[in-house]
């Protein structure tokens, strides 16, 4: 037997497959929290060893990871050595040191995404400009550098105007928006001022907000997940249905869109574009996530090949799996702080306590430390026969608590 006489190392012969688990290789990802989790979920389920960088002690995947280093992955040297223990990189999190990455690569460490694109998508004004030159239909934007230049753009865009940062944005925390002219400055001074890089955007008068994830493979094979909907609250992804219900036409132009993204960029694994869908049947793309997304959860309880198992298969070279729903509808509620510390936690425990006696639902709890106003706790999901089923199903969940659904 091969594997007594090779003991415990890492062995790099061909016929491993047979011997040993799916892949003996390490994949390393920069980021621990609930997205890292459940990539380390997944990975358990295959047997891939998956070893995460982050600053955290107790970050989210720190329980279940194969190996968890204690560092910041904004710090080269830090990023350099965890390189040093994997066979693959790749992140849950696109604001990394993108320089890092294409020194890395430089040296032959396989990154997956490529440097190339967390490069584009962690500075969204580059993002911005990289999907226009690509004939990818957005939004108006411009760069802003100061509060006159501000006021041009709100004369040429009109009002309200949504003024963005162009680096380390999430969950919305980079926007503001102007209702007036009089609004600039201080929505300027929201974001940390000009010094911190900032740009406009035209305001995107949506019905709906999409959302794509897409999957490409080491061999460029690339699948597109159904057009799901997204719904946001204060800037904060909320509520995602899926699929979504919108005419055949404009799910074909979502998914091409998203494909053509995709397409522009370098590297393997699942990318998540987000779009507007506004009243004139236009579809516009607002952003693009280079790893698994919050609007691709659903997909562990809805798809037979969920995002994170996608993102594995993809990164390693895996064939990738079937991407589509095997429920009729899923919807995924995420769970936002509502107060600071015990009470915070009292009232997100009482929802799940009354989710777990819903059927069809699973209940995802990232096991964050701190609980704080607004930030993602876990999520609910619920697989049912219709979005009318599963809506209806939520509906109750949340009046129950005095929440609501939309
Ligand atoms: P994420 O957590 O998805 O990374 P983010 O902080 O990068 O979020 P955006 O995706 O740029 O922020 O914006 C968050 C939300 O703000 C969008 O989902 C949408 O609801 C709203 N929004 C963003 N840009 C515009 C726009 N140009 N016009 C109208 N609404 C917008
Ligand atoms: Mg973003
Ligand atoms: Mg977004």
């Amino acid at each position: 037997c091969l594997a007594s006489t090779e003991g415990h190392q890492p062995s790099t012969r061909k016929d491993d497959l047979l011997i040993h688990g799916l892949s003996e290789k390490i994949v390393g990802v920069l980021g621990g929290g609930q997205l890292g989790r459940m990539l380390c979920q997944a990975a358990s389920e295959m047997a891939i060893k998956v070893a995460v960088l982050d600053p955290l002690e107790s970050c989210p995947a720190s329980a279940i990871a194969y190996d968890h280093v204690v560092g910041s992955f904004h710090d080269s040297a830090t990023v350099e050595e965890f390189a040093k223990r994997c066979e693959i990189l790749t992140i849950e999190i696109e604001h990394v040191d993108a320089a890092t990455l294409e020194k890395l690569e430089q040296d032959g460490v396989d990154c997956q995404p490529k440097a190339s694109t967390v490069r584009i998508i962690q500075d969204k004004y580059l993002q911005k400009v990289h999907f226009s030159r690509h004939g990818i239909p957005l939004p108006e934007f411009m760069q802003i550098d100061d509060l006159e230049g501000a006021k041009r753009a709100g004369d040429l865009f009109g009002y309200p105007l949504m003024v963005k940062s162009k680096r380390l944005a999430y969950d919305g925390r980079g926007n503001a928006v102007a209702k007036t002219a009089e609004d600039l400055s201080s929505a300027v001074a929201v974001l940390g001022g000009f010094e911190r890089g900032l740009y406009v955007e035209k305001w995107a008068p949506f019905i709906k907000e999409l959302a794509v994830i897409v999957a490409r493979g080491r061999d460029n094979s690339v699948l597109c997940y159904p057009v799901i909907e997204t719904i946001h609250k204060e800037n904060i992804c909320h509520i995602v249905k899926a699929p979504a219900s919108i005419p055949w036409k404009i799910q074909r132009q979502a998914t091409d869109i998203a494909y053509k993204a995709v397409s522009s960029l370098e590297g393997a694994g699942v990318f998540a574009i987000e779009l507007f869908l506004t009243r004139d049947g236009q579809v516009l793309l607002n952003e693009v996530a280079p790893r698994p997304h919050n609007s691709g959860h659903h997909t562990i309880e809805s798809c037979y090949t969920s995002q994170y198992e996608q993102h594995l298969r993809a990164v390693i070279g895996l064939p990738l799996g079937d991407p589509s729903m095997k429920t009729p509808a899923a919807i995924m509620y995420n769970i936002l702080g509502e107060e600071e510390g015990e009470r915070g936690f009292r009232l997100a425990h009482q929802l799940i306590g009354r989710a777990l006696s819903i059927k069809g639902a699973a209940i995802h709890w990232y096991d964050k430390p701190e609980m704080r106003k607004q930030r993602k706790m876990g999520h609910i999901t619920i697989v049912g026969s219709s979005l009318g089923n599963v809506e209806a199903q939520l509906n109750a969940l949340l009046s129950e608590e005095g929440r609501d659904c939309q």
